[in-house]
């Protein structure tokens, strides 16, 4: 049920999301049937990275409801600059991770209050210690549906970052192989897209999320995989265009197919909330495990030449 009172806050958060396109109409009602108000501390500081920071999971728990757990204790570390990919069947947690590292949850379940165990720390600063805007300044997202406003191509990408100029939207839309295709419409740049125009596929709009997230030039990155997947070209290319973004930067990958994870600098494998493996793609395939089961499984159920299966547990 969607309550009548909604904390002023809280809608002032999800005007934000919504104008920086950031969660999908789904997700809004998911969020204002939450109930939970995530405040700044009086206290909160603002978090300032001059560079890519650490970023530390500690024994995090978390739970959307007072009875079901769904993160039971996860602790890793992406270390500056690096990437950490996080497989694992549907419902795992996955997407959760990202939700609690953009501060749409707090760790910890409803009604546990401030001993809330574990603690999500980047450069050491406990996220419930920082603004959510210095928070939000730093971390870049992917998302799995990127929102298009009902406005010019320009406009949706320099929403990563409404100071930059047309110049700096060509470039970062180059940088992300969408300027080529924006180029060739009959209006270019000033083209309308979004519900009422032009209406871009799934590849192209998440090239438009990667030129935004260019232009922003966090030093923090999450991307979230499209779950359908796009055809293996376009996929091909896309992770090569993430590559590129997320290249120094601290980056959180959910991954809905293992060919995303082959470069990793480490792979997480969840399972029901738990961390069950964790390691590099050639390790983990050598250690015959979880993983290795995954990738075979994918690998002979979809067919060798498959460059995208899917993983176990998705339609
Ligand atoms: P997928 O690969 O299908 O996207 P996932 O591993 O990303 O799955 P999550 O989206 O993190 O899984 O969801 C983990 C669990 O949390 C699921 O059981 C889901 O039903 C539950 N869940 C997700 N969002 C909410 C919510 N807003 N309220 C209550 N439960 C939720």
């Amino acid at each position: 049920m969607i309550q009548l009172y909604i904390p002023l806050n809280f809608l002032g958060v999800l005007y934000r999301e919504i104008r920086q396109g950031l969660i999908d109409v789904e997700r809004l009602f998911t969020l204002l049937d939450s109930q939970r108000e995530i405040a700044d501390r009086p206290d909160a500081t603002e978090l300032q990275l001059q560079q890519a920071p650490e970023i530390r999971f500690e024994d995090v728990h978390f739970g959307y409801e007072r009875e079901r757990e769904i993160l039971r204790g996860l602790s890793f570390t992406i270390p500056a600059g690096q990437t950490v990919a996080v497989v694992g069947p549907s419902g795992a947690g996955k997407s959760t991770l990202a939700r609690l590292l953009y501060r749409f949850y707090e760790v910890g379940q409803p009604g546990q209050g401030p001993q809330a165990s574990g603690r999500i720390t980047i450069d050491g600063l406990d996220l419930r210690a920082c603004t959510q805007a210095s928070l939000r300044r730093a971390i870049g997202i992917v998302p799995q549906d990127t929102v298009l406003f009902n406005d010019s191509i320009e406009y949706n990408i320099l929403y990563g970052r409404p100071d930059a100029g047309p110049e700096e939207a060509r470039r970062a839309a180059q940088a992300a192989h969408i300027h080529d295709f924006i180029s060739a419409l009959p209006q270019g740049y000033q083209t309308a897209v979004g519900e009422r125009g032009l209406k871009l596929s799934g590849g192209e709009k998440q090239r438009v999320a990667i030129a935004r997230t260019l232009l922003k030039d966090p030093p923090i990155l999450i991307f979230d995989e499209a779950t359908s997947a796009l055809d293996s070209a376009n996929e091909r290319a896309i992770q090569a265009e993430l590559r590129q973004v997320a290249r120094n930067k601290t980056t959180l990958v959910i991954a809905h197919r293992l060919s995303t994870v082959v470069d990793a600098h480490q792979i997480l494998v969840l399972e029901q909330g738990r961390i069950v493996e964790r390691g590099r793609h050639a390790d983990l395939l050598a250690a015959g495990g979880r993983y290795a089961q995954m990738w075979a499984l994918q690998h002979h159920g979809a067919g060798a030449a498959s460059p995208s299966p899917e993983l176990p547990g998705h339609e």
